[in-house]
This record gives C-alpha cells, structure tokens and sequence, in this order.
C-alpha cells in the first residue's frame, strides 16, 4: 500500500523519528523501483508537487498542526527531511537517465548530425570581367568612381561637348524619361547611354590631379541580339594633370591591355572620333585567341575576322570644351591636360570566354553561368 502522511497526535521527539522512520523507508521503497524516466517523474510529483506532494502534506500535517512549544523541533526535522526527498529525487533522476529538466530534452540539438550545405554562388562572366579590368588600374593607383544610371541630359550629353543636333541624342539611341518635356532641356533625365557622365560629376567634386576608373551599367535603345543588348556595360577611365601626353595613353593602355590579355599581346591605335575627345582614337589589341596571325589551325579566326586584330576600346585626349563645364574646380585647359578611354566589359567577355551570344550572359540560366564559377 502506497505510503500516505499520518496526523500525528504525539509531537513528542520520539514519535517524531518514529514517523520520520516510516517516511523515509517508503521513500526509499518507492526509489528502488525506479527503472525508466516516466517512473521518475510520477516519483518526483508524488513527494514534491505543490499541490498535495508529500513534502506539503509534512507542512500541512506536522509543521502547522504542531503546538507552539514543539514547533521548533518539528521544523528542524520537516526541514531533515525534505532534504532528504530532495536528495532521492536527485539520486533516483540520474539512475533514469532523465536530463536534468524536461524543457532541455525537447530543446536538444544533435550537434553530431551533418550541417546543411549552403550554396554560395560566384561571380557572373561579366561581373569578374569588370573587376579584373577596375583591379588593373587600381593597381595602377586610380580610384574607383560610380554615378547614377538615370542622368540628365546635361552630363550625359552637353558637358560632355554632344551638340544639340548629335545624333546620339536621338530617340534611336537614347532611353528617354517620359514626361520630361516642361522641364529644360538640360535637365530632362534619360538612361545614360554611356559612363562618361561620371567624368564630369567626379571633376566638380575633386581638383586635379585626378586619375579615375568608372565601372557602370549603361542603356541604348538596342533591340537584343547575339551582340547587343538595350542593357550593358562600360569601364571608363580618366586621368587629369599637369602635361599628360598622348604618349601617357598610348604607355597606360598599352600596359592594361598585357595585364589583361598576357604580355605578348600588342596594341595598335587608329585615328577615330568622339565628341568628348580630340584627339581621339580606337585601340586595337592583337588577337589573344590566334595570337595576331587570323588562323586557327586550317580555319580561319572568327574571333578577329581574320585580321589578327580586335578593337578593344575607344580613347582620346580630353577636349579642352570638356575641360570648359569644371573649370571652377581648377580644370583650367590652359594648363591641364588629360585622356579618357572606355571599353565594353560585356564584349571582352565574350571574346575571352569563347562565348558566341550576348544574350546569354543576361539570361540567367544557370546552366550556362554555372560553366564560370
Ligand atoms: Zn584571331
């Protein structure tokens, strides 16, 4: 029969043990047939539950039903005992090998179990392409300088030297905001069509000497095709001092082009124009996929169209009327000089990577990117 707390009529020291005695070897009766978990907890709120848990029924039956002279030792042996229990308790959890609190057991990780993978991804072809191109001239100590892809007219066209008439200008060409047409003409917003707007946006801020690398999106209205996109990419660059020279262009691009293509390569510059240029040029590169000689085996060089050659990039001396819209931040043409150039990350990337349609780097198939990482 399960062990119940007695009244006790008797508070006398003796009756005390007396019944201490029959507590503690049901105590221990009922400890001894502890074997799994569950039968711990109904033990431990059998002798320890608030509500009429054998500890309670002690404080309820002797503590307070004591008279007032046996108080004091029925406390001391109240207080015996429930360290007693306490101690069982403890004794008799870890003999079930329950955890130290429920709420822990639910709350368990298994840290031996493997993690879950998480895919990182990595760079897109032309995304690594702008950053190999940026990471040569900054080496070479120019800083990184971006603008914003909606511009107005004024640093995308008029202080980059684009008469009104250019035919840049021309709804064929350039993405124009809509409902622009109250405002003043150089102040209506377009897509920049190119990344030279941040030339100008850069001279207003800083006085020469500058020497800058401008890496950006920019739009044109192109409809899409293996080698046009009505979205893509530029690098340009731009470089201010004191009595640089064409040769300072010719020595820079000339380096870029073997840090980028392999230091055989060659470079060859043509005559060209721009209206932010003057002089101004077009840079041709030695072919890196025939080595220059238009042959690829008993086939020709697609790459190069035979040529051995592949434009690269657009370049020139800066125009002194360029040099005229910042001239109150010290661009004086007078005694500055400077040269810009300018290359299409996205074609590189083709030409470097073998690939034939431009459409797929904008794709987002991540079969083909995948081949890049
Ligand atoms: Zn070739």
């Amino acid at each position: 029969m399960a062990y119940t707390v007695p009244k006790l009529k008797d508070f006398s020291a003796a009756a005390l043990d007396k019944a201490a005695e029959k507590l503690l070897a049901a105590l221990e009766r009922e400890s001894a047939e502890i074997t799994a978990e569950a039968d711990w907890k109904t033990f431990r709120d059998r002798w320890m539950a608030r509500k009429n848990g054998v500890l309670t029924q002690l404080n309820d039956l002797w503590l307070k039903a004591a008279p007032k002279d046996a108080k004091r030792d029925v406390g001391q042996k109240v207080n015996e005992l429930k360290r007693q229990v306490e101690d069982a308790i403890e004794a008799a959890q870890k003999k079930s090998g329950g955890a130290p609190l429920s709420r822990l057991e639910s709350d368990r990780v298994d840290i031996s179990l493997p993690g879950i993978p998480r895919k990182i991804g990595a760079e897109h072809p032309v995304i690594k392409t702008m950053n190999e191109i940026v990471s040569v001239f900054r080496n070479l100590g120019y800083s990184v300088q971006e603008g914003p892809v909606v511009e107005t007219d004024y640093y995308n066209f008029e202080a980059l030297n684009f008469p009104l008439n250019h035919p840049a200008r021309d709804t064929q060409d350039t993405l124009f905001i809509a409902g622009q047409e109250s405002k003043p003409q150089s102040e209506r917003l377009l897509l920049r069509t190119h990344t030279s707007p941040v030339q100008i946006r850069t001279m207003e801020k800083i006085k020469p000497p500058i020497r800058i690398v401008i890496p950006g999106k920019v739009h044109r209205n192109d409809p899409p095709d293996a080698s046009h996109s009505p979205m893509f990419h530029q690098v340009e660059g731009l470089a201010v001092d004191t009595n640089i020279t064409f040769g300072d262009l010719k020595g820079t691009l000339d380096h870029a082009m073997k840090a980028l293509f392999g230091s055989s390569v060659k470079t060859h510059f043509r005559p060209s124009f721009f209206p932010f240029t003057e002089p101004s040029a077009e840079m041709m590169v030695s072919c890196f996929i025939c080595g220059g000689s238009g042959r690829r085996g008993s086939e020709g060089c697609r790459p190069c169209k035979q040529t051995g050659w592949i434009e690269i990039l657009g370049c020139g001396m800066v125009d002194p009327n360029v040099f005229e819209f910042v001239k109150d931040n010290g661009y004086d043409s007078r005694k500055v000089s400077g040269f810009a150039f300018g290359m299409g990350p996205d074609r590189i990337a083709l030409l470097k990577y073998g690939v034939d349609d431009l459409q797929l780097f904008f794709q987002n198939d991540i079969r083909f990117l995948r081949q890049f990482a």
